[in-house]
């Protein structure tokens, strides 16, 4: 077999289903890709995994058609042994694929007791639609990476229209809606750790169950690979730029800052 081909097997590149990558908090998470084709996202934060954007929009369509993603999540959950939870992740942002709510009512079938949650930027949020869309989910990880509409746009250099506002509302709303738990992921870098304190008061409004803090493990991308999707350690030889992360005391003084601050469980990829 030749290295591409190789390369494109391990990390399943040819399915809207990948994994299952081991995950710091989730254990052995299956990747589910709703998105698949190109990169498509509301943002294009500057340290993402993926690369450059291919797409950055936040126009809400069927993406992948259902029974695709339900036939590859079959064949990988037929041939992995463990497997902990399946997450909505992948190629961009998974809230933009209209038929997200079947995906989770097939998986629901096909393996009922196992956990599924999404990693969500909460762009689209603000659309009860959306939210209605994933009230199965066992629990919905809300990113959140700046405290100010400026940072905001520096950071996640968003689709036009799209609004730190827009998001915090999307949470809110989902807050009143939604039964299961709500986390929030936050990236730091030295350009967002400035806003510690305005950080600190956005977290006490929303409340989350737990506040998740990290960090960009790997270079930027020069492009978008499909085999970027999930969070493992593997590099590859194209162009990427390194990208400026906290110091560990850095971390361990925002982490415990936040902590008193919020009186929130914090938990650190930085230890
Ligand atoms: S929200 Fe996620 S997929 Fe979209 S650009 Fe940011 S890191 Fe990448």
């Amino acid at each position: 077999m030749r290295d591409k081909e190789k390369e494109e097997e391990i990390f399943n590149n040819r399915s809207t289903v990948y994994g299952p990558v081991k995950s710091w908090r989730l254990g052995m998470s299956l990747g589910i890709d709703p998105i698949f084709e190109t990169s498509t996202c509301s943002f294009n934060c500057f340290y993402c995994q993926l690369g450059q954007i291919q797409e950055i929009t936040d126009q809400i369509r069927e993406y992948v058609p259902t029974q695709r993603v339900l036939d590859d999540f079959k064949k990988i959950l037929d041939e992995s042994d463990r497997i902990d939870v399946a997450t909505y992740s992948g190629s961009g942002e998974p809230t933009l694929a209209a038929n997200i709510h079947e995906m989770i009512a097939g998986i629901k079938k096909l393996a009922p007791h196992m956990p599924q949650m999404i990693l969500t930027n909460a762009t689209e949020l603000y659309l009860p639609e959306v939210r209605e869309r994933l009230k199965d989910l066992d629990k919905i990880i809300v990113k959140i990476d700046a405290a100010n509409e400026e940072t905001f746009k520096k950071v996640n250099r968003p689709a036009a229209g799209v609004t730190l506002a827009r998001v915090l509302k999307g949470i809110k709303e989902l807050q009143k809606e939604y039964s299961g738990p709500i986390e929030v992921q936050s990236m730091f870098m030295p350009l967002n750790i400035k806003e510690a304190s305005e950080y600190a008061a956005l977290l006490k409004e929303i409340r989350p169950e737990v506040v998740q803090l990290n960090t960009p493990k790997r270079p930027y991308p020069s492009e978008w690979h499909r085999e970027n999707r999930g969070n493992h350690e593997k590099l590859f030889d194209y162009r990427t730029t390194d990208l400026k992360t906290l110091t560990p005391e850095q971390a361990a003084d925002f982490e415990s800052f936040l902590r008193k601050e919020t009186g929130l469980e914090i938990l650190s990829i930085y230890k």
